[in-house]
């Protein structure tokens, strides 16, 4: 049985430094505000969800049929089509394709299915020099660290954490901290890797079944010096990532970016169409269980997934415990749901990293059910008996008392009683984790259920 990862650890690890629970929180919940700002202006934003949801429910249903037309159009472009049944498979496929054409260096964009495969670290170990050409990532790659957020790798940095790496790997001054001079520091060390590399990688956020095309959508246009520059393209792209129609594009495009950052559309929306001349491009269709998933009645949803990261930024477990807390490659309620599918044992933790608040679900653009979810990985897990003892004692306890309204009573006045009269240190102490970093409100004269009685007697 795989060793669980702790976040109640990695939580801890991460707020260390005081400053960084503030400054995520913020800046993570500044993107939501953003997101709700962005959506406000669409008055048929609901409509929209409800669609996308529904493409993407008929294009799973029919996913076998989909995947061999996006085939059949890619190869008539001139794209190479590969199959990858698991991450080995792909990763195998990437570094032939390399290999082949004697590629040794090798840009990447952002993909979070590459880090879901581990291909950097493969393709490294094989000789293979790989530079990530997103700025988030790129910090993430020398800090040698996964990406804490599926949108923004490295929000959990502070500029001095920054200024810290780049002092330490590329020479700069420590104690500047002006995004402007450590982003010119970054463009300088990584401009001559892109202008000298064999071949780029992307991912893709959709691929077009009726086309044989896909799209990928950034920011910073990294994908497209990827693409553009070395002659040879490869781009890994989860089957999930189909749609039917370039049509369908449209709703998704209106929704991807503003449900991640707020603003209507991603500075590039870059659309691949077979190789440019004189190049050569290959796409590697990975599975990696997804089909697995397909056949599971409770979790086939999260294939709707559109990795706009909105979930992440609503969660206050997520705002305040940041994405490494989570020791796995997708972090937040949409790790929450998607890590346990891969490694049942080894994530079983992470469904209880929640407070089932709902505001994932109420956020996602595509309506995935994310708490009812959660609460299903919940009971998945506790069949499975991966519930530490402590815990399911503990809830058989609550549940005993829960379900006795005489037993619930007198446990709530106890509790009451305790909280007026205890010592402080005995809920404040190294023993106890929940009393670091949390105070109670002070506890009032009378509980909740003494107040209501004597109000309503007097109405
Ligand atoms: S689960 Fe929904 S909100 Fe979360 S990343 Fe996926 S599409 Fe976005």
């Amino acid at each position: 049985m795989t060793r669980p990862v702790d976040p109640a650890a990695g939580a801890e690890r991460f707020l260390a430094r005081e400053e960084h629970e503030a400054t995520h929180d913020r800046l993570v919940w500044g993107l939501r505000q953003k997101r709700d700002a962005g959506v406000a202006t669409i008055a048929e934003w609901e409509e929209l969800r409800e669609l996308a949801s529904r493409i993407k429910e008929h294009t799973l249903a029919h996913l076998d049929r989909y995947l061999e037309q996006f085939e059949a159009n890619a190869t008539k472009r001139g794209t190479h089509v590969h199959w990858a049944r698991d991450a080995a498979e792909h990763n195998v496929i990437v570094h032939e394709i390399l290999r082949a054409r004697g590629a040794q260096s090798l840009i990447k964009s952002k993909s979070m299915l590459q880090e879901e495969c581990g291909m950097a670290a493969y393709l490294e170990a094989r000789g293979i020099e790989v530079t990530d050409s997103d700025l988030g990532e790129r910090i993430q790659q020398l800090s040698r660290e996964p990406p804490s957020h599926i949108v923004i790798p490295a929000i959990h940095k502070l500029r001095t954490d920054v200024a810290a790496l780049f002092a330490r790997e590329l020479g700069t001054d420590p104690d500047d901290t002006e995004p402007r001079t450590l982003v010119e520091a970054m463009r300088r060390n990584a401009r001559p890797r892109f202008l000298r590399a064999d071949a780029g990688m992307t991912g893709a956020n959709f691929a077009v079944a009726e086309t044989g095309g896909f799209v990928v959508c950034t920011n910073e246009g990294n994908a497209d010096i990827g693409a553009a520059v070395p002659p040879l393209h490869v781009a890994s792209i989860g089957i999930e990532k189909l749609i039917p129609r370039a049509r369908d594009l449209g709703v998704f495009v209106r929704m991807l970016s503003r449900s991640a950052l707020g603003s209507p559309i991603t500075q590039y929306t870059s659309h691949f169409h077979g190789p440019r001349r004189g190049g050569e491009l290959h796409v590697v269709l990975v599975d990696n269980r997804r089909s697995e998933r397909l056949g599971q009645p409770e979790f086939w949803p999260v294939l709707k997934c559109i990795r706009c990261g909105a979930c992440m930024n609503t969660c206050p477990v997520f705002r305040r415990a940041g994405g490494l807390s989570y020791d796995a490659t997708y972090a937040g309620p949409i790790g929450v749901i998607l890590d346990p599918g891969f490694d049942r044992s080894k994530y079983r933790e992470l469904p209880f990293h929640s407070s089932l608040c709902g505001s994932c679900s109420d956020v996602c653009p595509v309506k995935i059910d994310i708490a009812g979810q959660i609460y299903a990985w919940r009971r998945v897990i506790a069949g499975d008996g991966l519930v530490p003892l402590a815990k399911r004692a503990g809830m058989r306890a609550l549940g005993a008392t829960l379900a006795r309204p005489a037993a619930f009573r007198a446990a709530e006045a106890a509790a009451h009683a305790a909280l007026r009269t205890a010592p402080r240190a005995l809920l404040y102490n190294g023993l106890n984790a929940w009393g670091r970093g949390r105070e109670l409100p002070a506890v009032p004269e009378q509980t909740f259920r003494e107040w209501y009685l004597e109000h309503r007697r007097m109405s």
